[in-house]
């Protein structure tokens, strides 16, 4: 019985009565979907109510999608092609409304009788002062009575392909009906019994079939319940389980101290006073380090929280403790400043700090090559070049990878095969990652959180301005530079190929150059296409404030520091995503001085545009910001959900809308785990089977290397 189910659900979706080898392809193409289970769990996006029907009198435009009985008393053509449209007239006892056609007229106008009962669905408009309803659906009242349309109908996510070779949700709806209809027996439970009974949660036969065929509100909010619980409650278990066996069984480097070099840091060295929360992630970087277990550690922290405070003090430990460390960054400005930092930081320690880059030269390659071999450079900085196989190191202890969402997992990876014992991750993020996001897709990693601002910053002033204000914007800036402030003027560039972008780019630098003359003011310019060499030096001239304006493109978007640079101005701002928006702002504000972000945008904007402007000028708090992102782009959108492997791919549970019951689900699997970490017990045989199906997203850390 089980395995003819298992047959049946297996079996390609080709041979679905009514899908054929050319619609299999494109649902294939389009929605992934390839078998019947595949189909089974494509499930709607939303439901439109057709339990209630409206009078014509009740009929007003500002309702949604409403559904209408009566009967066609009167059908016209009006004008001519290709403007030619059908009016019919739909009645009932209280009155006539017009129902307007563009297409498909002549098979509609053949296809109505006027003599029979209808069913009208669709959305009320207002044309020319009066009320009609273009293009609804409409079906004789007998045919609805057969049950398709009747209650809760779902709407399934299709796509214009789909739809244009007659793939619509309701036929969709029609193909999951016949589907349902050939299930030789019921689909096999995924959640033990124990468990379902203790949550009151319908078996998964019943919550597949009330998320098709909802017959009450009700059920469907019950087998909506049951499906994103199991969803969650399972990726949970990958993720909590892979997070125990690793720390169970790979074997990690004990640092068996603090060590002497840290010591002389904070104690000597410090510039300032370590923030509560610096000290706090420290302990905790401190302990996972003196285990014997790897650490694999996520640090969130906002924009300028002095997230490299703390990786320099990881490694201090891992140097004191006679191993080499490495730190790894996005960029090449990037890897540059955090070697100035480090460097300066550390001067009078006995650190011998070496940095690799794209730009490297053969020679010093060569250098680098032997002193990692050998031991003799402790620290290496660099660019995603670190982790090229011919990068070998006597005894690699830390890695730490900063701004972690520019990498792929794949080039984590290969860091950790460079030892016989991998070392320890510290994995620090550029941006906030909503704590939904945190748990996972960095599930399996601890998380540390500076939760704190170092002391005196004063929160960034953020404004939103058209473009046709510009020239107030300038008259702001002046004003700012006259205080001898620095200013960023950043464009958007969408890809390094767009031609556009450049000229947009280069356009806006000639304005900057007409408000702003040479005679008067100095002004620079960097993009990602410039060489190295040039971009280095307008960095650097930037920071040693020879440069007052630095036009630029987002290559600055990450960690760049120039705390004398209280002014950022960004120009098209609703082209950015509010990540970037934020991590731009995060530019300034590093100093003493107020500083400001300016968002010019056009007078046109989407509604999530909008959004985005409003809610970056409501806040500085990456957290908050990084939760209206989600909601507003979705998981599958999300920089870091697509670049770990696949992307996580959710079903049916939303992580901007579910996180409450992702919590619950997280404590259930935490509950079982601690009880029966094998999942050995009989009762948690199904549990078993289950998590090695699933074991797919998200990205098991553990396991590579
Ligand atoms: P982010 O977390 O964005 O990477 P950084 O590590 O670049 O932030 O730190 C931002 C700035 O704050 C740097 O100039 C750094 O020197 C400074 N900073 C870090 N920690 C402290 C502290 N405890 N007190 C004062 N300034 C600090
Ligand atoms: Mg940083």
């Amino acid at each position: 019985m089980r395995t003819e189910i298992h047959t049946f659900l297996q079996q390609e979706i080709k041979y679905l009565p009514g899908v054929g080898p050319r619609r299999a392809e494109l649902l294939h193409k389009e929605l992934e979907i390839a078998c019947y289970r595949d189909l089974l769990y494509h499930f709607p996006y939303k439901y439109l109510d057709r339990t209630r029907f409206y009078t014509v009198r009740e009929i007003r435009p500002d309702l949604p999608a409403i559904q209408v009985r009566g009967r066609i008393t009167s059908m016209t053509r009006v004008g001519a092609a290709p403007r030619e449209r059908l009016v019919m007239s739909l009645s009932d006892d209280t009155g006539t409304v017009p129902l307007v056609f563009f297409k498909g007229i002549k098979y509609i106008a053949a296809s109505v009788r006027p003599d029979t009962e209808y069913v009208i669905f669709g959305k009320p408009t207002l044309f020319n002062g009066s009320l009609n309803l273009v293009h609804p659906e409409i079906e004789p009242l007998a045919r609805q009575e057969e049950g398709f349309s009747v209650g809760l109908q779902p709407q399934y996510p299709s796509t214009e392909k789909l739809r244009s070779h007659y793939l619509t949700s309701r036929v969709l709806h029609k193909l999951m009906a016949t589907l349902w209809a050939g299930l030789p027996g019921q689909i096999p439970e995924t959640l033990p019994e124990g468990m379902r009974s203790r949550l009151g949660l319908p078996s998964l036969h019943q919550a597949l079939f009330d998320i098709h065929f909802p017959q009450t509100p009700e059920l469907l909010r019950k087998a909506e319940y049951r499906l994103k619980f199991e969803e969650l409650f399972y990726l949970q278990m990958n993720v909590l389980s892979s997070k125990m066996y690793r720390k169970n069984t790979v074997p990690g480097f004990r640092f068996e101290h603090i060590g002497q070099l840290f010591n002389d840091f904070y104690e000597n060295h410090l510039p300032f006073r370590m923030t509560e929360a610096q000290k706090r992630v420290i302990r905790e970087i401190r302990r996972d380090l003196g285990l014997g277990r790897q650490m694999n550690r996520l640090l969130q922290g906002d924009v300028g929280s002095g997230k490299t405070l703390v990786a320099l003090s990881a490694m201090l430990i891992a140097i004191g403790n006679g191993f080499q460390a490495c730190m790894m960054a996005p960029t090449e400005i990037l890897s540059r400043q955090h070697l100035d930092s480090v460097s300066r930081l550390l001067e009078g320690l006995p650190v011998r700090i070496a940095l690799l880059t794209g730009s490297t030269s053969r020679a010093e390659r060569k250098q680098i090559a032997e002193g990692l071999m050998e031991g003799s450079i402790h620290l290496l900085i660099g660019t995603h070049a670190l982790i090229e196989e011919t990068v070998q190191f006597r005894n690699l202890g830390l890695v730490v990878i900063d701004e972690q969402h520019r990498f792929g997992v794949a080039q984590r990876a290969a860091l950790w095969q460079k030892n016989e014992c991998p070392p320890h991750i510290l994995v620090m993020t550029a941006t906030p990652i909503p704590r939904t996001l945190a748990m996972t897709v960095y599930g399996d990693l601890d998380v540390s959180v500076l939760d704190e601002l170092p002391p005196g910053r004063k929160p960034v002033m953020t404004y939103h301005y058209y473009d046709m204000a510009r020239r107030k914007v300038f008259r702001f800036l002046r004003e700012q530079l006259a205080l001898k402030r620095q200013v960023y003027v950043v464009y958007p560039m969408i890809s390094e190929s767009e031609k556009s972008d450049y000229e947009n780019l280069e356009r806006g630098f000639a304005i900057i150059r007409e408000a702003f003359p040479e005679s008067e003011y100095t002004v620079g310019m960097v993009h990602g296409k410039m060489k190295n060499e040039d971009k280095d030096l307008m960095m650097r001239l930037f920071k040693s404030g020879d440069l007052q304006i630095l036009v630029a493109t987002t290559v600055i978007e990450v960690g760049v520091d120039v705390p004398n640079a209280s002014v950022m101005v960004i120009e098209s701002a609703e082209r950015f995503g509010l990540s970037q928006l934020h991590q731009l702002r995060g530019r300034v504000g590093r100093g003493a001085e107020q500083s400001y972000c300016v968002l010019m945008t056009s007078v046109k904007l989407s509604q999530d545009a909008r959004k985005r402007i409003e809610v970056m000028v409501e806040t500085n708090d990456g957290f908050r910001i990084s939760e209206v992102d989600l909601d507003l782009r979705g998981q599958g959108d999300i920089e870091g959900t697509q670049q770990s492997g696949k992307g996580l791919r959710l079903q049916i549970a939303d992580l901007a809308r579910d996180g409450q019951l992702l919590q619950f689900a997280r404590n259930q699997a935490e509950e079982i785990l601690e009880a029966d970490p094998l999942l050995n017990k009989p009762e948690n045989h199904i549990l078993k089977e289950e998590c090695a199906r699933r074991k797919t997203t998200p990205i098991n850390w553990g396991r590579i290397g």
